[in-house]
């Protein structure tokens, strides 16, 4: 296993979150738990090395925590690194959520908590709600050791929330596909200005990077035939000198194997490897969103004049995030894609020979039903 130093100790650089374990109901990340399979799964990462152990009050309705609690009370205290979270929207108690948190997870004192998923819709309550200086009246009596939170805003909300108080650590979703795509590279440069240590969470997005199509699959096998297709993500992430760890939600055993592998030596992308994979995240993004250059040839020719490159940003949002949430809520009715009349004058007009249409006739089926087929 390899380690970052922080403050006065080291902790691993793969940390074991704790968000998917595996249920007893044979589903991943269902209530509820298999505790023996989950203990089972931490005792091999703690063999392996690991001492970042990430859970959090929502997770898999609290079972998380109790289930880490079970599974960590049977090693010393002090040999491993506790991380957990606090999430107003859950529960604006702050002060009764600690205390049940100390209580699920058996222990006196958190190593490293959070201030959970930060967004532009909760950053006021969290500077405003008496939790930060709460939590760190806790620090101070020895309850909580490093405090920080965890980011899924836009870098300028990040910029304000980095700049209202002195944290030690922050956690955001940092992977080779939104840093290319996203706004990750920003995000990162922002806390790495502040001297904030960075936790990264979606690691492999969701799983997403463990497995890309058959074929940039093999391409990858074939540069390293030794190497998972997730550890190519995990080997881009030690490219970054302000990581501190890289969480990984695991659910199975072989995802800890494998991970233990990945990171029993320091085993960082070289330049070329970094490129080679960046292509690779270029031809995977380009194979499932609409190629729309937003050059508006389309638009003047629509009857019903839908902002179409807009529609089709929306769709690319909804492949690439794989998330449909009333995506279309900003849309004016009249500029729905609903009302698309299929007439196909677009279609003609776009150098990209895209079947606009049939887009359209997409979003509006995932407007009424959330699901594309
Ligand atoms: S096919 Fe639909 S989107 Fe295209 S021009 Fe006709 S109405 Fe507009
Ligand atoms: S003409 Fe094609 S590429 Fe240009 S904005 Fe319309 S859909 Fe996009």
């Amino acid at each position: 296993m390899i380690y970052q130093a922080f403050k006065d100790i080291k902790v691993s650089r793969l940390g074991m979150g704790n968000m998917r374990l595996p249920s007893l109901a044979g589903e991943k990340g269902k209530f509820p738990l298999d505790y023996s399979e989950s203990a089972r799964m931490i005792d091999a990462a703690i063999k392996g090395g690991v001492n970042y152990f990430d859970t959090a009050y929502v997770y898999q309705n609290g079972d998380s925590e109790r289930c880490v609690g079970e599974a960590m009370k049977r090693y010393p205290r002090d040999s491993y690194y506790l991380a957990t979270k606090f999430n107003y929207r859950a529960n604006p108690d702050y002060k009764a959520v600690f205390a049940e948190q100390l209580e699920r997870l058996q222990t006196d004192h958190i190593d490293f908590y959070l201030l959970h998923c930060m967004t532009e819709r909760n950053i006021d309550s969290y500077l405003t709600c008496g939790c930060i200086e709460y939590f760190e009246q806790m620090k101070k009596e020895g309850k909580i050791t490093y405090f920080g939170f965890s980011s899924h805003a836009q870098p300028e909300t990040l910029r304000r929330f980095a700049d209202a108080h002195d944290w030690d650590f922050a956690q955001i979703q940092m992977n080779y596909l939104d840093w290319e795509f996203g706004t990750t590279e920003e995000e990162y440069n922002i806390l790495t200005e502040r001297n904030i240590p960075v936790i990264v969470m979606e690691s492999v997005r969701g799983g997403r990077l463990s497995s890309l199509t058959p074929q940039l699959d093999e391409e990858l096998r074939k540069a390293q035939p030794t190497w998972s297709v997730s550890s190519w993500a995990f080997r881009w992430l030690m490219t970054h000198d302000n990581v501190l760890v890289m969480l990984s939600g695991m659910s199975t055993m072989d995802q800890v194997v494998d991970n233990l592998k990945t990171f029993e030596k320091d085993n960082a992308l070289t330049k070329e490897q970094s490129d080679f994979l960046i292509d690779i995240a270029h031809r995977f993004k380009e194979g499932f969103t609409v190629p729309c250059t937003a050059c508006r040839y389309c638009t003047p020719n629509c009857p019903m004049q839908l902002d179409i490159p807009s529609l089709l940003k929306v769709y690319n949002d909804y492949k690439y995030n794989r998330r449909w949430e009333n995506n279309l809520k900003d849309v004016e009715e009249a500029k729905q894609p609903s009302n698309c009349v299929g007439c196909g004058s677009c279609k003609e007009h776009c150098p990209q020979n895209i079947d606009i249409p049939s887009y359209m006739a997409k979003l509006a089926k995932l407007n009424e039903t959330g699901k594309e087929e």
